[in-house]
C-alpha cells in the first residue's frame, strides 16, 4: 500500500474506534495529538521497507533507507509482524512517558491507542496485497488475504489508487457525516463556534 492509502486507513480505523469507543473526556490539544500520533502509527512498520513512503518522506531517504535495510532484513520484515507492532508500540509508550511532564496536560493513552491504531491499520491493509505479511515472525510465512495470492491487491495499481484509497475517504466522510451532531458538538465546546 502507498503512504496515502496508509494514512487513510489509519483514519478511517481512528474514526471508527472512537465511535465505538468515545473518549470520556477529550481536549482539542490531545485530539489533534492523536491525530497526529496515529498518522505517523499508520506509516511507521514501513521503515523496515528502504523504498517504502516513510523514507521517501526523509531528506536523506537513500542513505537512512539502507543502513535500516542491513539492520531490519528489507521488505515487509520485523516491524510487518505482531511481535514488531508490539515492540513499536512499547517504545511509543516509553517516548511518550518520556514527553509528558512537558506537555502535561495530554492524555498520552489517548494518543498511544491512536498511534497503536495507526500501526494495526498498516498490517491489516498490507496483509490484502499482494505481497503478504509475516504477521508471526519468527515464523517466516507472510499471511494474505484472501489467501489466493492473484485476488489480492498490488501496491500503488489501479484497485488501490482507484477503488481502496477513494473507498477510504468516503467512508471516512460518511462516518463523520453520520455522527455530525457529536462532531459538532465536540468542536463548538472547545471552539465555541
Ligand atoms: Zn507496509
Amino acid at each position: 500500500m502507498t503512504g496515502r492509502t496508509h494514512d487513510a486507513a489509519a483514519l478511517t480505523a481512528l474514526i471508527g474506534a472512537t465511535i465505538l469507543y468515545p473518549p470520556q473526556t477529550l481536549t482539542l490539544a490531545t485530539a489533534l495529538i492523536a491525530l497526529l500520533a496515529n498518522q505517523i502509527g499508520g506509516i511507521a512498520p514501513d521503515i523496515d521497507q528502504p523504498t517504502a513512503p516513510f523514507w521517501r518522506n526523509l531528506p536523506a531517504e537513500g542513505f537512512f533507507g539502507k543502513i535500516f535495510d542491513k539492520l531490519l532484513g528489507g521488505h515487509r520484515f520485523l516491524t510487518h509482524s505482531l511481535i514488531g507492532a508490539a515492540i513499536l508500540a512499547w517504545l511509543t509508550k516509553l517516548l511518550l512517558q518520556f514527553l509528558h511532564p512537558i506537555m502535561p496536560h495530554i492524555d498520552i493513552t489517548i494518543v498511544w491507542y491512536a498511534f497503536v491504531i495507526g500501526v494495526a491499520s498498516h498490517l491489516v491493509m498490507d496483509t490484502f496485497t499482494k505481497e503478504g505479511v509475516p504477521w508471526l515472525l519468527p515464523i517466516p510465512f507472510k499471511f494474505g488475504f484472501p489467501p489466493v495470492k492473484s485476488l489480492r491487491i498490488t501496491t500503488g495499481k489501479f484497485v488501490e489508487a482507484v477503488i481502496i484509497f477513494p473507498g477510504l475517504i468516503l467512508l471516512d466522510i460518511y462516518l463523520l457525516a453520520e455522527h455530525y451532531h457529536a462532531l459538532h458538538a465536540f468542536i463548538r465546546s472547545h471552539l465555541g463556534a
